[in-house]
């Protein structure tokens, strides 16, 4: 009689083919599979559990604030992106310098160490976006497209709790505040 052939699956991430226990079972379906390989979940939780571990570094130099978000919840951010920058869709280069966690409102506008207003960016976008507001990044066109502001959008919607529309008008009405400041000014 043949062996039985293992069941194998190609790994969207590393793109290896493994068997098929080296992926986790699917938290949605049953008797479905991931589609990332263990070893690129793990990878991807290490980067987060660093991104987390330099929020709070920071956090300390500066008494009084406080994180309130979780280690277990940037890793869920960290999965949701796939540990890309979610402006540009740039991944962290293996060896290379690490993505931030980067603050949607910026910290000199109020904005808080919570999950929701927190995303992964690269340092290249980090620089860039500044202490704009995000639409004001948005509009600047670099490398900030249609689809990942409409996820943004949504991640923020479900991680605060408040509808996606009035995620945007906020973040709309930041921007129409700054473009008034820099007519005042
Ligand atoms: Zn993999
Ligand atoms: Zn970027």
């Amino acid at each position: 009689m043949p062996r039985k052939k293992q069941e194998t699956k190609t790994c969207r991430i590393c793109n290896e083919t493994k068997q098929i226990n080296k992926f986790e079972k699917d938290k949605r379906v049953t008797g479905q599979r991931t589609t990332r390989c263990q070893s690129c979940k793990y990878r991807s939780q290490d980067r987060a559990t660093y991104a987390y571990r330099k929020l709070h570094e920071r956090a300390k130099a500066e008494p009084g604030r406080k994180v309130e978000v979780t280690l277990a919840q940037v890793k869920v951010l960290f999965a949701a992106y796939d540990g890309k920058c979610a402006y540009c869709n740039r991944e962290e280069e293996p060896n290379g310098s690490h993505h931030h966690l980067e603050h949607i409102i910026p910290r000199s506008a109020g904005g808080r160490d919570h999950i929701s207003n927190l995303t992964i960016s690269c340092p290249d976008c980090n620089m860039k976006k500044g202490t704009k507001p995000v639409v004001d990044y948005f509009y600047a066109k670099e490398q900030f497209q249609d689809e990942n502001f409409a996820q943004l959008a949504h991640f923020v919607a479900f991680t605060s709790g408040q509808p996606v529309s009035e995620v945007l008008k906020e973040m709309v009405d930041a921007h129409i505040e700054q473009c008034r400041r820099k007519i005042e000014r």
